[in-house]
């Protein structure tokens, strides 16, 4: 398609901006002329997206808006998730829990029920941005566990998960198997699992750290310990634990 740029007109014109704004850019008048306010929602966009930011719509910004829209390229993979810079999710609300991560989505899966999966809307977005790294770096799936229910409250089996902003992962494994699959309650299950991956579920915390400096995170692997990247905690074999995302 030809380049959509500051003066643009038209029917494209139009349907860009309809991905904008579905994409939460607001924009007034959808009116198929490309100006200032189009211009500064793309601006915006590319920024959200870690892309060049130029205000023109070409190819790579147009394919980000396509996946936005339908979460797969034309080649049936799923797209690249979205990406947000801390100080935009700063700006997020932190204290009301009512967005959900769904079961599914790029770079994440859940496990448990999704009716345990209810956070602030930062805590929700930091995790969609943590796994779009995560998954672009390594390849693996980051894989959710409970944060909270619906509204926050006591949440069976925790002490803590209470205020949509503390989150269980599993760490990483070389043969993709999920924790649960091979038996949350046993040694394999661990850090100490042979199939453990160490420096995928470093490169995890890294992001995570990334996208939120100031987290703390409990889990007993001692090598990550003394590298000063997570705290030990009873019962921190088998998953890791994201305290107070803020
Ligand atoms: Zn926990």
């Amino acid at each position: 398609m030809a380049l959509l740029r500051y003066g643009s007109r038209g029917s494209q014109v139009e349907r860009l901006q309809q991905q904008l704004e579905a994409a939460g850019f607001e924009l007034g008048d959808v009116d198929g002329i490309f100006g200032r306010r189009t211009q500064a929602a793309v601006q915006a966009f590319q920024r959200q997206q870690g892309i060049t930011v130029d205000g023109i719509v070409g190819s790579q910004t147009q394919g980000r808006l396509q996946g936005r829209a339908d979460g797969f390229d034309d080649d049936g993979r799923t797209n690249p998730g979205q990406v947000m810079t801390p100080a935009e999710l700063r700006r997020l609300n932190n204290t009301r829990v009512d967005h959900q991560m769904p079961d599914r989505g790029p770079g994440w899966m859940g496990y448990y029920s999704a009716s345990r999966r209810w956070g602030t809307e930062r805590t929700i977005e930091t995790l969609k941005t943590v796994a779009a790294r995560y998954h672009a770096a390594t390849g693996q799936t980051l894989r959710i566990g409970d944060i909270s229910l619906r509204g926050g409250g006591d949440i069976s089996g925790h002490a803590s998960h209470e205020t949509g902003r503390n989150v269980d992962i599993d760490m990483a494994f070389s043969d993709g198997r999920t924790d649960i699959e091979r038996n949350r309650n046993s040694v394999n299950a661990t850090w100490r699992s042979p199939h453990y991956d160490r420096a995928a579920t470093r490169r995890l915390i890294q992001e995570i750290k990334r996208a939120n400096p100031n987290i703390q995170i409990l889990f007993n692997d001692p090598v990550l310990v003394r590298e000063g990247l997570v705290r030990a905690y009873p019962n921190h074999d088998n998953h890791l634990h994201l305290q107070n995302m803020n």
